[in-house]
């Protein structure tokens, strides 16, 4: 035992009765372990030992443990492992401390809370029967804690806001040891700053969401093909700048290439969408879902429960692929969204032949309804007001197969976002706002904030962490004062 990151471990078993830590000489639990994670850029790191707390105490303890050493040992927080940004909640050398055994969904009057271990599929198997929704990740394999501390789209989030404005609670162990909680009584300015600050603060071990009376949704995807686009475009942007657009539709517009479709050289174009009530063919997704011509073959439009679209989304689920996102946000305006679209395709062609290649140009609205809701509910950090609105998430998302092909795929992703985003600027259509969980490591999401929420998010740092542990220490994500 001679390295700093022993002693930590050593410490760890001392302090923790039968601590459940995994090392790499526990070759199969270590391997399975660290190759759960969606993105192999992640699992390419090797930490030095992944520890899974049983409980919210041994949270503490590790972090009571871990503070003399953080000078020279640097820890992860993981919980489902579904973000892609390289480094996020794993370490190479470090200690990665992997959630999944704290468990637990509890269905109270008016909220649910939910141990930071679990996926969203269960939660809503646990509301489904009690006739309750909740603002949660739109796969069943998602988990809580990236989407509850990192802004979170939700399938209601036109009508209910981000993820994180609709947790009423954190229950989070900070740098001092200390198990607090964080809401709009105790500890507001935490509260808050855990609206979009990632793992800046603590390890949340507990999240409390509101929960909504909530029946089935008529949701689903509808493919067709390029040339109707444009068309798309102009009934998206009409849709979202109309004064009574609807606040029960989520919407997910993509342009997408896949090997595997056999559609040869073929773009073809995805609508992924939601109606949040039980309406079979509801006017306001008429413009989205009757485009023609369409693969009517591979419609799948129909009344479903939150799990049944949930599980729907999560055949995306895969571990250990090569995967990244990228994004930027623009105004609602056609041309910007059509050229954009354009631009996407005049770089894929220099990465088409990448082994395994799946990748898409999504556009993911931010309506306005949704912005409304951050003040209505006490804040968030992320610096998006409705009169930014309404705002496009523009998705750079690509999977491919070969570690081989990882420099040219970084290239093309960078180089698209880069010429959509002149484009837009250009237009004077940019938002400068970066969504934290569809970020690259060269984005840095936390300063397209704004300046007023950074220098927020620094005053809760210094006073909820003096010593900086969590900017030393937990490296992964977007820091504080780097
Ligand atoms: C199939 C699929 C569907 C998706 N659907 C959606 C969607 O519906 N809406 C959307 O907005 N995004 C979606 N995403 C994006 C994805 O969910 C996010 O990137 C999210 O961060 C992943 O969450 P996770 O808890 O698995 O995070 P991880 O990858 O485990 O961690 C992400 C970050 O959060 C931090 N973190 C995690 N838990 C805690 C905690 N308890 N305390 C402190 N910090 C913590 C980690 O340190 C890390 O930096 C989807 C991704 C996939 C692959």
């Amino acid at each position: 035992m001679n390295t700093k990151v022993d002693q930590t471990i050593l410490a760890l078993r001392r302090a923790i009765q039968n601590a459940h830590l995994v090392t790499p000489d526990a070759a199969e639990e270590y391997a399975s372990l660290n190759n759960s994670y969606l993105s192999g850029f992640e699992s390419d790191l090797s930490p030095a030992c992944i520890f899974l707390p049983r409980s919210k105490e041994e949270v503490a303890a590790f972090v009571r443990t871990i503070r003399p050493f953080v000078s020279d040992v640097q820890f992860a927080i993981r919980a489902a492992g579904r973000q892609p940004l390289p480094g996020c909640a794993n370490i190479q050398g470090g200690i990665t401390v992997d959630l999944r055994s704290l468990t637990g969904v509890n269905v109270q009057d008016g909220h649910v809370q939910i141990a930071a271990g679990e996926s969203w599929g269960s939660v809503y198997e646990h509301l489904e029967p009690h006739g309750l929704g909740v603002t949660g990740g739109k796969s069943t394999t998602c988990g809580i804690g990236g989407l509850a501390t990192q802004g979170g789209l939700s399938f209601y989030s036109s009508r209910e806001g981000f993820i994180c404005d609709n947790v009423i609670n954190f229950e989070v162990v900070v740098a001092s040891g200390e198990i607090i909680n964080a809401n709009a009584q105790e500890n507001p300015d935490l509260w808050v700053a855990l609206r979009g600050g990632g793992n800046n603060f603590g390890i949340v071990t507990r999240f409390d969401l509101r929960t909504f009376k909530q029946g089935p949704m008529y949701a689903g995807m509808v493919f067709y093909y390029k040339p109707s686009f444009p068309d798309q475009m102009a009934a998206l942007v009409k849709e979202l700048t109309s004064p009574d657009a609807s606040v029960e539709t989520h919407l997910m517009l993509s342009l997408a290439y896949a090997q595997v479709f056999g559609n040869g050289n073929d773009i073809i174009c995805l609508n992924q969408l939601y109606y949040t009530q039980p309406v079979q063919d509801p006017p306001a997704l008429a413009p989205f879902t009757h485009v023609q011509p369409q693969r009517t073959e591979m419609n799948t439009m129909k009344i479903q429960t939150l799990v049944e679209a949930a599980t729907e989304q999560s055949a995306a689920g895969q571990s250990m692929i090569r995967c990244l996102y990228m994004n930027i946000c623009v105004k609602a305006d056609v041309e910007t969204l059509t050229t954009g679209g354009d631009i996407w395709c005049e770089e894929l062609e220099s990465v088409k032949d990448a082994a395994g290649l799946m990748c898409s140009y999504t556009l993911q609205p931010y309506p306005v309804s949704l912005l409304e809701n951050t003040n209505a509910k006490g804040g968030n950090v992320m610096g998006l007001d409705p009169s930014n609105g309404p705002v496009v998430n523009v998705l750079l998302l690509t999977y491919w197969t070969e570690k081989k092909d990882d420099e040219r795929i970084i290239g093309f992703m960078q180089k698209a976002l880069k010429r959509i985003g002149q484009n837009a600027e250009a237009r004077g259509q940019l938002v400068p706002y970066i969504y934290w969980n569809y970020a690259f490591s060269h984005q840095d999401a936390l300063r397209s904030y704004g300046e007023e929420n950074v220098k927020k998010l620094q005053e809760a740092s210094k006073k909820y962490d003096p010593n900086g542990v969590f900017q030393k220490a937990c490296l992964g994500g977007f820091k504080l004062f780097t």
